[in-house]
């Protein structure tokens, strides 16, 4: 396998990195919406963040990787061998990274149902497709806006059930399909359909570094990897260990995190400010904000938890665009916070730690910790 630059050696982008981090720790999150230009740390990010997730344990031989300690979710091939009696041969495999064509047709997506053969032999034959590949990993489709409108409905249908359901001809079929979800659009290439768009768990917008210190940063370690990969990956191996270790401890606090009944409200009062219709955002936000104190190692959420998950979760379910009085909207968002903040709701000021601990340092300070320069008020930033 070809090296790849490490997720915890990437400079800037934080929210981005971040909000995959945050989808590895609680995939149901529902993915990540990625808007930017061509040539920001997108597809990096992504690969990086499926290399830097531990190998998983699946059943050899079973196309879509079945945990054979989760026999609830085993497909209908492993479910089989287990009530024949017979053991699941088991062995590790990397996380899965699958890389969508943005041609992929429906087909390719879901897999086939081969009619004829049921047809001639009563038994059902089915090709596994991309959601098969993409279980218990990471699904990445770059410029996801130019991609059939249908075939996404199918794919975020899948990312939010966790399974795949094909039905042909009155005969259905249906595998395991936990996957996060990671689309790229370049908005100038034209955008996604509010339905669609809507359905992501989170977004975030990438644009180039600007700052003179980062940029000479990113510079230095691009450099240092192109010249010698293996010792760039050897000096940034306990990083992402760090980060890893992290991230499964995260998995393992989720469920120690309380959502109280203020949360609740102050989710509801967020969503309310920002003029976004529906639940999803709330449920979102409530989710991303969990996942993030679990993954901070807290057992409350704080403002700065809420804060963060409302700018990854609000803006793309924004009905207002910036120029039509979205803008405002968010200064309202931000009021509901800091009104929150001063109400004395669990506030952590150090809500949002950096993601690359133990890492080569450089300079002064830490540039990779997610607010270390956004705007400050009180204890959360947003
Ligand atoms: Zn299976």
């Amino acid at each position: 396998m070809p090296q790849l630059f490490p997720f915890s050696a990437i400079v800037g982008q934080d929210d981005l990195r971040r909000a995959l981090v945050l989808n590895a720790v609680r995939p149901d999150i529902g993915g990540v919406l990625v808007r930017g230009e061509r040539g920001t740390a997108k597809s990096t990010a992504a690969r990086g963040l499926a290399a830097l997730l531990p190998p998983i344990r699946a059943v050899v031989g079973c196309p879509y990787a079945c945990d054979p300690d989760r026999t609830a979710q085993l497909c209908e091939r492993c479910m089989a061998l287990l009530e024949d009696g017979l053991d699941l041969p088991s062995g590790l495999r990397p996380t899965p990274f699958v890389d969508l064509p943005v041609s992929a047709t429906e087909d390719r997506v879901v897999g086939t149902l081969d009619i004829e053969h049921v047809l001639a032999t009563g038994e059902r034959r089915f090709e596994p497709g991309v959601l098969a590949s993409a279980n218990r990993g990471l699904l990445y489709i770059d410029e996801v806006n130019l991609l059939d409108d249908h075939v996404v409905d199918v794919l975020l249908d899948a990312a939010a059930m966790g399974v795949n359901v094909v039905e042909r001809e009155g005969v259905s079929f249906s595998h395991p399909a936990r996957f996060i979800l990671v689309g790229t659009m370049n908005p100038e290439e034209g955008e996604l359909r509010p339905q669609l768009t809507d359905r992501f768990g989170l977004s975030v917008t990438v644009g180039a570094v600007h700052d003179v210190e980062l940029r000479t940063e990113i510079l230095r370690r691009r450099l240092a990897y192109d010249d010698d990969p293996d010792t760039f990956m050897a000096r940034w191996s306990a990083s992402e260990a760090a980060l890893r270790e992290r991230i499964l401890a995260g998995r393992d606090g989720l469920g120690r995190v309380d959502i109280t009944d203020n949360d609740l409200r102050l989710a509801a009062r967020l969503v309310a400010a920002a003029g976004v219709d529906g639940h999803r955002a709330e449920i979102a936000i409530l989710k991303t904000a969990q996942a993030n104190a679990a993954f901070e190692g807290r057992t409350t959420i704080s403002v700065a938890d809420m804060a963060l998950a409302a700018r990854l979760a609000l803006p793309h379910r924004q009905r207002r665009g910036p120029l039509e009085g979205g803008s405002s909207d968010m200064v309202a968002v931000h009021e509901v916070l800091a009104q929150a903040d001063r109400d004395g709701l669990e506030t952590a000021a150090d809500g949002m730690t950096s993601l690359a601990d133990g890492q080569p340092q450089h300079g002064k300070g830490d540039p990779l910790a997610p607010d270390a320069d956004g705007p400050k008020s009180g204890g959360f930033s947003f």
